[in-house]
């Protein structure tokens, strides 16, 4: 027959025992409160067992007590131990999970009109002309009279324009910024003026009403239509490829003197015909001419003194020709699918 002595010791290793592991699987802060309460509280199950101290005389008491004192601090000193490992965990602020697929990172890119636009200013910058800029919103004045254009003028029906109110409209070239460059500087003068320009086309897969032009201008003592073809034929030579051929047609604006019309040998066929060319075996990229003597006129410059050449071209169509895009308006769209090609 066992001893309540003999009892008591039992049920204080049983309850060490038992603690220990349950503390051991506590999956929480809160859940290790509840085992301290349940194990070590004021009406916890050790001092249920405490409450029998009365039956053992008093030679027997302090073996228990001290028993149930190492029992207390063994089952304490773990409570604490992982209470304070929760803690730790939560001060660290959220945990990485590593299993957790990434996110893939957005990269930026050049923007294919721009990319052209870019392209063809720094060979203009190598063959000596600088880059400028003008205002988008232009007077009357110097969208067409300065260039030579009065607005009762045949040439002024190829622009539809939208005008902003009375002699004000959205610029319809870059052609502006000529009379704006030649009114600020004497010559010498060897501008390319990329920028916007504005008319009123149907939005179609090969115009919009709003689109981007690369102008140029020379104007110098003594300049020649064979400087103008030089230079012309070297910017397609460095930007179409050394085999790529130029070709010259009359033409007519209202600003030069005489026209030109700018042909490059299509690139698809090398010049033996194709769709894309219309089986002409070219490819039209910019209306350009000598400058005309009323130009200079209307803008102080001698024109018994100074001549000059001046082009203007449409990077978005040069880019649909260099990407083969069948329609202008992906330009436009800003679909990421087509523009990630471009990145
Ligand atoms: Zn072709």
């Amino acid at each position: 027959m066992t001893t309540v002595i003999e009892e008591l010791l039992a049920q204080l290793r049983d309850l060490e025992r038992e603690g220990l592991e349950a503390v051991r699987a506590g999956g929480d802060a809160g859940a290790l409160e509840a085992l301290r309460t349940e194990y070590l509280g004021r009406k916890g199950r050790l001092t249920g067992i405490l409450r029998r101290l009365g039956e053992l005389s008093a030679e027997e008491r302090p073996a228990i007590g001290a028993e149930a004192n190492r029992v207390k601090e063994a089952l304490g000193a773990l409570l604490d131990e992982r209470a304070a490992s929760f803690a730790s965990a939560a001060d660290d602020g959220p945990r990485v999970d590593l299993s957790l697929p990434g996110r893939a990172r957005w990269q930026g890119g050049v923007h294919p009109v721009s990319l052209v636009i870019d392209e063809i200013c720094d060979i203009f910058r190598d063959l000596g002309f600088s880059r400028v800029a003008g205002p988008e919103v232009e007077t009357v004045e110097y969208n067409f009279s300065k260039l030579n254009t009065p607005l009762d003028h045949p040439a002024a029906d190829m622009h539809d324009t939208f005008y902003l109110s009375d002699g004000v409209v959205l610029r319809t070239h870059t052609s502006p910024v000529q009379a704006r460059v030649m009114e600020a500087f004497q010559p010498p003068v060897r501008v390319v003026v990329p920028g916007m320009a504005y008319r009123r086309d149907p939005f179609d897969a090969s115009h919009a009403p709003g689109f981007a032009q690369v102008e140029g201008l020379a104007v110098d003592e003594g300049i020649t239509f064979a400087d103008f073809k030089a230079t012309i034929s070297e910017f397609v030579r460095r930007f179409f490829g050394a085999d790529a051929k130029t070709r010259f047609r009359p033409s007519f604006f209202p600003f030069t003197e005489p026209s030109a019309e700018v042909d490059v040998s299509c690139r698809i066929c090398r010049g033996a015909g194709c769709s894309a060319c219309k089986h002409t075996g070219w490819m039209e990229i910019m209306g350009s001419g000598m400058v005309h003597p009323s130009v200079f006129a209307n803008v102080g410059y001698d024109p018994e003194k100074y001549t000059g050449y001046a082009f203007g071209m449409g990077p978005a169509r040069i880019a649909m020709q260099r990407y083969g895009l069948p329609d202008i308006r992906l330009l436009y769209e800003s679909d990421m699918r087509f523009l990630k090609q471009f990145v």
